[in-house]
């Protein structure tokens, strides 16, 4: 499949309010912005996103720094390119090291077009199965157990399939006790963004208690090898998240056994591609695999989806439904749940959903043709 060549392409800013605000251990959102290109071609049109944040508090990309090696670097090198695969796009972002969030982008929207000028959901073009795909939600810091409780409450009411909280140190075995006594028996997973360090092991290890789905990136990202020393003392499976930006990260904490979960982002490690990869790996070595999210828009979450329709795909992943995050989204329709907590795919061609001229133009910061 290629694309003959890509007539014009757009760069869009935009920033949407949180329904309410998200903290993490690292840094709190209260309006998710984020950068859309829009591709034409012949017609078509196709949208990719790049999901980094404002602030380097998640990656070291930022929104800034992503919108200037797009436009600099990968963006001339696409429009360059005549009968556009996979491939040659790879191969001319070569020279480009690291930046995967602002490749992904590029190349999701360019997948969107080959999909969409093929005519066939995104998820044929990816070797996925058509299915109704798991749900997930993450539950940000909050400021008591009460406002938490009442979150976790809601999420088992409408059937999410995991429910999974951020911790800190100092914010985390009571957190997880009390959610624990009212709900014994839910997937319930904990993620830390790499907060803790060795010299706190025994606090990690007072949850191995909880029958916790995982501990999701206990451990700064570099740090492999105390991963490993932590998943030998405990039960629970350890997930890696930021330590995994390539396949090869994942043979590195396979072959030290650092952990038994991976959550791929397909922004985070550079598009679909280099996620399936990923995807393929942990399979073969027996790694469970879901897809995480980044409070992203419409775009993003379809593409999250789609990406989902792999078998390689096999625990719960973090898609919500729109409306968990938003009160207005930029494409038509929004995610929702159904009455088993499943989530149908987009239908349609491409990423199966539609940007909405009137949202875009009502959420756009900055829109500039590259
Ligand atoms: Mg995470």
């Amino acid at each position: 499949m290629t694309v003959p060549k890509i007539d014009r392409a757009e760069l869009i800013a935009v920033s949407l309010p949180l329904k309410h605000p998200f903290r993490t251990s690292a840094g709190v959102v209260v309006n998710r912005e984020s950068l859309l290109l829009r591709l034409r071609c012949g017609g078509l049109e196709g949208f990719g996103e790049c999901t980094a944040f404002a602030i380097p508090f998640y990656t070291y990309e930022t929104l800034e720094t992503a919108q200037r090696i797009a436009e600099e670097y990968l963006i001339p090198e696409l429009l360059s390119l005549r009968n556009i695969d996979f491939d040659t796009m790879r191969n001319a972002f070569a020279d480009v090291q690291g930046h995967p969030m602002a490749k992904a982008m590029v190349e999701n929207a360019v997948a969107d077009l080959f999909a969409r000028a093929k005519g066939v959901p995104l998820y044929e073009c990816i070797g996925g199965t058509k299915k109704p795909i798991m749900s997930g939600i993450a539950l940000g810091l909050k400021s008591s157990i009460d406002a938490l409780i009442d979150d976790v409450t809601l999420a088992v009411d409408k059937k999410y399939h995991r429910v999974k909280i951020k911790i800190k140190p100092g914010a985390d075995k009571e957190l997880i006790s009390a959610i624990r006594n009212r709900f014994p028996d839910i997937n319930l997973s904990v993620d830390a963004n790499g907060s803790y360090d060795a010299s706190r092991f025994s606090a990690l290890r007072d949850l191995d208690g909880f029958n916790l789905d995982m501990i999701e990136q206990p451990l700064p990202r570099r740090d492999f090898a105390a991963h490993a020393r932590l998943q030998k003392a405990i039960r629970t499976p350890i997930c890696l998240d930021e330590s995994i930006e390539c396949v090869e990260d994942l043979k590195t904490a396979v072959s030290l056994g650092a952990c038994r979960v991976v959550n791929i982002k397909q922004s985070r490690v550079g598009g679909l591609h280099r996620a399936i990869a990923i995807a393929e790996y942990a399979r073969t070595n027996g790694i469970g695999v879901w897809s995480g999210g980044m409070l992203e828009t419409g775009i993003s979450r379809a593409v999250n989806l789609h990406l989902q329709t792999r078998d390689e795909f096999n625990l719960p992943g973090d898609t919500s439904e729109t409306t968990r995050y938003f009160d207005e989204d930029i494409v038509d329709a929004p995610v929702v749940l159904d009455e088993d907590g499943f989530i149908q795919l987009p239908e349609g061609p491409g990423i199966g959903v539609d940007v909405n001229p009137d949202m875009l133009a009502k959420h756009s910061l900055l829109h500039k043709i590259v």
